[in-house]
């Protein structure tokens, strides 16, 4: 093992140490504890919905949902209903399941969907606007399958917050309405969209605006008083195809029946040790348990919690970390259901060890490829898909300890930009590689019909050393997810800090040839020690978000991250 050798050698690295050591920017909410639970999200009125329903007797399942209902009426640029997610249920004695909501491509699309005639890339913008972005909406079947196996309140309860939210209004905030500002393509992509949120003028409505949406608050009456199968089924369903249809160019438009096929799937969670934690994550079609999980144990064999994150040495073995997690994942991740995905070999405890080993801690590695892991059946190729941002994560824990760790998302800010029934339906296809082969080799996440995008969304539970649950955490920011999420575990059990610090901790994200780091934070004075170990470094405004639990002294704290307007609500 090379596991402390890193101390030994670390003396003759002339690296400067980070001026200013990255602390953790006041919180707003005081960490918050409750006998009842807690409940933790990127919006105050999404958090009180779900801690809504804990103050009810509801379980964390319950809560969740409510959560996820409140987010697609009080931050509808980032997740909600037209969209999809993936769902981590945790027991404090260590079981783990998870349910996969991710939007599913028409059973028309075929690999070419997003080439043009002569066999070019669409522009990525051309595609999000039209129909072909958009995939049948997942968050509902899978809200219907996890309260039918955990739920404890009635359905149409989960919705009453939610429906009040939309019927009675909601305060616009700052941040959404300068979201309304730059992604106004989407925004105001229809009429609705633009009645809602923009005044007579055509600009974005100010802060602090009481938005009412009566066509959500009767969606939502739908659902709730029908059932999840009046999103799936009849007219309502049938209308919502025609509107895809209408917005989606040539014949092969998703259909009536591609809804009424749509199921969210109960599938295994790929778990693994990390140091004394097992650490816990959504498989296939998300490349988020695997790809946090590489980040991590490819370090395993350093001393980090030594270092610390005021050392640039810690960010560059982070940054290289990625780098080879980032190339598997290029490469092997997509829907299990169509390609064969080797995610035992990804988890490896061998094959991330010697991977491991590749990284030096003197200088960056010259060239970063793809592994080949064991149990790896086929040969393909790297594949193009685009970087966006737009999702929502939130955690609740329940009275019985359980946790629900749950990311929901419509893709890119305001998704496709086209809504139905109140809802901005989401643009999550163009989370398909455009390009389906390259050299001859097929790329494993390119469209099918009846497939399920990759996803970096990674819903995360990890067990202390005597087994049971001690965080339960995720992400909103596309690429940057599993290293947000990474990087907070790092904080958490190798630097020891509290969530909330741990998600606090600048971020550095390094998926490819260049890294980037967290444009204001105190890693901006780490470009010249980086750039000296050969790296290309740029800082930028990363795209995060990130919110968790975390159970201290035996009481669960909620976390939220302090960039963002979220807030952890303990009932
Ligand atoms: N659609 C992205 C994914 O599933 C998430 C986008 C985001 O988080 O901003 O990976």
């Amino acid at each position: 093992m090379v596991r402390h050798f890193l101390l030994a050698l670390a003396a003759p690295i002339t690296l400067v140490s980070c001026a200013t050591a990255p602390t953790a920017p006041p919180q707003e909410a005081a960490p918050a504890s409750s006998p009842l639970g807690v409940v933790s999200s990127a919006d105050p009125r999404a958090s009180e919905a779900g801690a809504e329903m804990l103050r009810r007797g509801g379980s964390a399942t319950d809560a969740a949902i409510a959560t996820m209902l409140a987010l697609t009426v009080v931050e509808p640029q980032s997740s909600g209903i037209g969209g999809g997610g993936f769902y981590l249920r945790g027991s404090p004695d260590g079981a783990v399941v998870t349910l996969d909501g991710r939007e599913t491509a028409p059973a028309a699309a075929t690999p070419d969907w997003f080439l043009d005639e002569e066999g070019n890339p669409l522009p990525f913008p051309d595609a999000v606007l039209t129909g072909l972005s958009i995939g049948v909406p997942g968050n509902i079947s899978l809200a219907a399958e996890a309260h039918e196996r955990y739920g404890k309140l009635e359905w149409a309860e989960l919705f009453e917050p939610a429906i009040a939210l939309a019927e009675e209004g909601w305060e616009l905030t700052p941040r959404f309405h300068d979201f309304l500002g730059f992604a106004a393509v989407r925004a105001k992509n229809t009429e609705a969209g633009r009645a809602l949120f923009y005044d007579e003028a055509g600009e974005p409505l100010p802060a602090g605006t009481l938005v009412r949406n009566p066509d959500l608050a009767a969606t939502l009456r739908h659902v709730a008083e029908l059932g999840p199968f009046a999103f799936y089924r009849g007219a309502w369903a049938a209308g919502m195809a025609e509107v895809i249809a209408e917005a989606t160019p040539g014949d092969a438009d998703m259909t009536a029946a591609d809804i009424e096929n749509y199921s969210a799937v109960w599938r295994d969670s790929p778990c693994g040790m990390y140091r004394d934690y097992r650490i816990c994550g959504m498989g296939p079609p998300s490349s988020g348990a695997t790809t946090v999980y590489a980040i991590l144990k490819q370090l395993e064999g350093y001393d980090l919690g030594a270092l610390g994150p005021e050392q640039p040495l810690f960010w560059h073995l982070f940054a290289e970390s990625q780098r080879l997690a980032y190339a598997d994942r290029e490469l092997y991740l997509a829907d299990s259901d169509f390609v064969q995905v080797p995610v035992a070999g990804l988890m490896d405890e061998d094959y991330l060890r010697d991977r491991g080993i590749q990284i030096a801690i003197n200088l960056r590695m010259d060239n970063v490829e793809a592994g080949t892991p064991p149990g790896t059946r086929a040969i393909m190729a790297d594949g193009e898909e685009a970087v966006e941002s737009g999702t929502s994560h939130f955690v609740v824990v329940d009275r019985w300890g359980n946790a629900v760790s749950y990311t929901s998302t419509i893709e890119g800010t305001f998704g496709s930009g086209h809504m139905y029934g109140g809802f901005f339906l989401n643009n999550e296809l163009t989370d398909f590689s455009f390009i389906p082969e390259r050299d001859g080799l097929r790329v494993a996440n390119r469209v099918d019909g009846g497939k399920r995008p990759r996803s970096s969304m990674s819903p995360t539970l990890v067990f202390g050393p005597d087994g049971k649950l001690v965080l339960a955490i995720g992400a909103a920011g596309g690429g940057t997810i599993p290293v947000q999420v990474a990087k907070a575990l790092v904080g958490v059990i190798d630097f020891g800090l509290p969530a909330e610090e741990a998600i606090a901790l600048p971020a550095l994200y390094s998926p490819g040839d260049v890294i980037f780091v967290e444009e204001g934070s105190p890693l901006v004075e780490l470009l010249a020690p980086l750039e000296g170990l050969g790296h290309t470094v740029q800082a930028r405004r990363l795209p995060l978000k990130a919110n968790a639990a975390q159970l201290v002294d035996g009481a669960w704290i909620g976390a939220a991250d302090p960039r963002s307007e979220g807030v952890a609500i303990a009932p």
